[in-house]
C-alpha cells in the first residue's frame, strides 16, 4: 500500500511533447489503446484509485475508521474489486448496488445503506445478508427496519442522517445538507427517536450519519457540519445514549479545472474531523465517492468533424452527454486535451457530442489545439458519475471501459452490442387485461 501524502499521486494526462510523443496515462499509451479499442473510451489508472486510498487511509492512521466507497460513484465491478482488495468497504443506495459489492468480494460487514427511498424489499434484503448499518432518513424507514427486522429476528443496527443545515458551497443539484433538501432529519427529530429508543425491539440505534453534498472544495462546510453533529453527540451521551458510530458522509472535491479547482488533501480533511470529534471513542466511518475515482478516469474520443458555425466552429465528438452527463446536467467543467501536436494554432471551440439536444455540448468557447476529424481527445476526470449515469438516449450503445495497471490494461466491461441495448423488448403481442 503506497503511503504518500501528496494530493497529486499519479501524474494525469497532460499535453503530450511538442512532438506528438505518444501519451501515457498509467503506462499505457492512450493513442494505441484508443486504435485497439475504439472510441468513446473510459479509462482508469488502477494505481491512481489505490493511491487515493492509501493517501485518505495514511490520514486516518491511528483512528478506529472505515472507508466506506460510495458506490454510486462508478459501480464498475474490476472498480469495486480493487476497493475489495484494499480492504475498502461500500455505501450503497440500492439493491443493486449491493449485490454488485458483495459479487466484486466486498464482506457484508462493510457495507452501509444509505438513501431516502429504501424499499421494504431493499432493507428486508439487505438485513438478510446482514450489513454493517442502515443510515436511516425517516421515521417511516425507522418504523419499517424495526418491522423487518423483528419479522427476521435480527437486530439491525442504524444510524440516524442528520440535516444539519449547513451549505456546502457546491451546485445547487448536489447540495444535500441544507433544511430544504429530502436527505436526513432535523437534529429535533433525531432527538425525538432517542428518546423513544426502547420501543425499538430489534434496532440498534447507536450511530449518527452526516452528508452534506459533494465536490466539495473548503474545509469550512465539513468543519460546520462536524460541530453540529458533534454538539448532537455530546447531548446523547449526556443523555445516556451512547454513540457507537459516526458516520461523516463523502463529498470532498476533486480537481476538474486545472489551476482553478484547488481540493482539499486528505490530511487536512482528516485534521478537521479530528479537530471537530475530539474526544469521541466509537468508530469512524468515510463515504468518499468521487475522491477516489474521479481523477483516475478519463474518457477516450475522437473529433467526427468539424463544423463551422457563425459564433464559432463545433468540434463534433464520438462521445455524448449519455457518455458523461455532468456537463449537461450540472454545467460540469471537464478539462480537455487533444492528443496532437501542441504546436498547432489554438481555435476556439464548442465542443459537443452527436445526440439530438443542445445540452450535449461538453465545453463552450473552449480555446484548444486545432482539431481535424479522427483527432482523439481526453476528457479528464471523467471516473466519478461518468458511467455510471450512463445511458443508451438517441440508442448509443454504452462504451467500452478499460482498467489501466502499470503498462496493462484490461477491459472491464466491452462496449454494448445492438442486442444487448434492446434486450427485454419485444412488439406487444401478448396483450393482457388486468
Ligand atoms: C453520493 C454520496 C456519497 C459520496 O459522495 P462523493 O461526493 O462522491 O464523495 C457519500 N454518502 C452518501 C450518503 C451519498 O449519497
Amino acid at each position: 500500500m503506497p503511503t504518500q501524502t501528496t494530493s497529486r499521486p499519479v501524474a494525469p494526462p497532460s499535453v503530450p511533447e511538442a512532438n506528438g510523443a505518444s501519451h501515457r496515462f498509467d503506462g499505457v499509451d492512450l493513442q494505441a489503446l484508443a486504435q485497439r479499442i475504439g472510441t468513446p473510451l473510459h479509462a482508469y489508472s488502477a494505481n491512481a484509485i489505490r493511491q487515493r486510498i492509501g493517501e485518505l487511509k495514511a490520514a486516518l492512521d491511528g483512528l478506529d475508521a472505515i472507508i466506506c466507497y460510495a458506490v454510486k460513484a462508478n459501480a464498475n465491478l474490476a472498480i469495486l474489486q480493487l476497493m475489495a482488495q484494499a480492504g475498502v468497504g461500500a455505501d450503497i443506495v440500492s439493491v443493486g448496488e449491493l449485490r454488485r459489492a458483495l459479487n466484486a468480494g466486498i464482506p457484508a460487514g462493510r457495507i452501509v445503506f444509505s438513501g431516502v427511498g429504501k424499499s421494504a424489499d431493499e432493507i428486508a434484503g439487505a438485513l438478510n445478508v446482514g450489513i454493517l448499518r442502515f443510515n436511516v432518513e425517516s421515521l417511516d424507514e425507522l418504523h419499517t427496519l424495526q418491522r423487518l427486522a423483528k419479522t427476521q429476528e435480527v437486530t439491525a443496527r442504524a444510524a440516524v442522517r442528520i440535516n444539519p443545515d449547513v451549505d456546502a458551497q457546491t451546485h445547487a443539484k448536489i447540495s444535500t445538507g441544507k433544511s430544504e433538501n429530502k436527505f436526513g432529519v432535523s437534529i429535533d427529530e433525531a432527538r425525538r427517536w432517542f428518546a423513544g429508543r426502547k420501543q425499538l425491539t430489534h434496532v440498534q440505534l447507536d450511530g449518527l450519519h452526516v452528508h452534506i453534498g459533494s465536490q466539495i472544495l473548503s474545509v469550512e462546510p465539513f468543519r460546520l457540519a462536524l460541530q453540529r453533529v458533534a454538539a448532537f453527540w455530546r447531548e446523547l451521551e449526556q443523555a445516556g445514549h451512547p454513540i457507537a458510530s459516526i458516520d461523516v458522509g463523502g463529498g470532498l472535491g476533486v480537481c476538474y479545472r486545472e489551476g482553478t479547482d484547488q481540493p482539499v488533501a486528505a490530511a487536512d480533511y482528516v485534521a478537521v474531523i479530528r479537530e471537530a470529534l475530539a474526544g469521541f471513542r466509537g468508530r469512524l466511518l468515510l463515504e468518499p465517492g468521487r475522491y477516489l475515482v474521479a481523477e483516475a478516469g478519463v474518457l477516450l474520443t475522437r473529433v467526427i468533424r468539424v463544423k463551422p458555425g457563425i459564433e464559432r466552429s463545433f468540434l463534433i465528438l464520438d462521445a455524448a452527454m449519455n457518455d458523461l452527463l455532468r456537463p449537461s446536467l450540472y454545467d460540469a467543467w471537464h478539462d480537455i486535451v487533444p492528443v496532437v501536436d501542441a504546436a498547432r494554432p489554438r481555435v476556439t471551440y464548442d465542443v459537443v457530442g452527436p445526440v439530438c439536444e443542445t445540452g450535449d455540448t461538453f465545453a463552450r468557447a473552449r480555446a484548444l489545439p486545432e482539431c481535424s476529424a479522427g483527432d482523439l481527445l481526453l476528457i479528464k476526470a471523467t471516473g466519478a458519475y461518468g458511467t455510471s449515469m450512463a445511458s443508451t438516449y438517441n440508442s448509443r450503445p454504452l462504451a467500452a471501459e478499460v482498467l489501466l495497471d502499470q503498462g496493462r490494461y484490461a477491459v472491464v466491461r466491452r462496449r454494448q452490442h445492438f442486442e444487448d441495448m434492446i434486450a427485454g423488448e419485444q412488439p406487444a403481442r401478448h396483450w393482457e387485461t388486468t
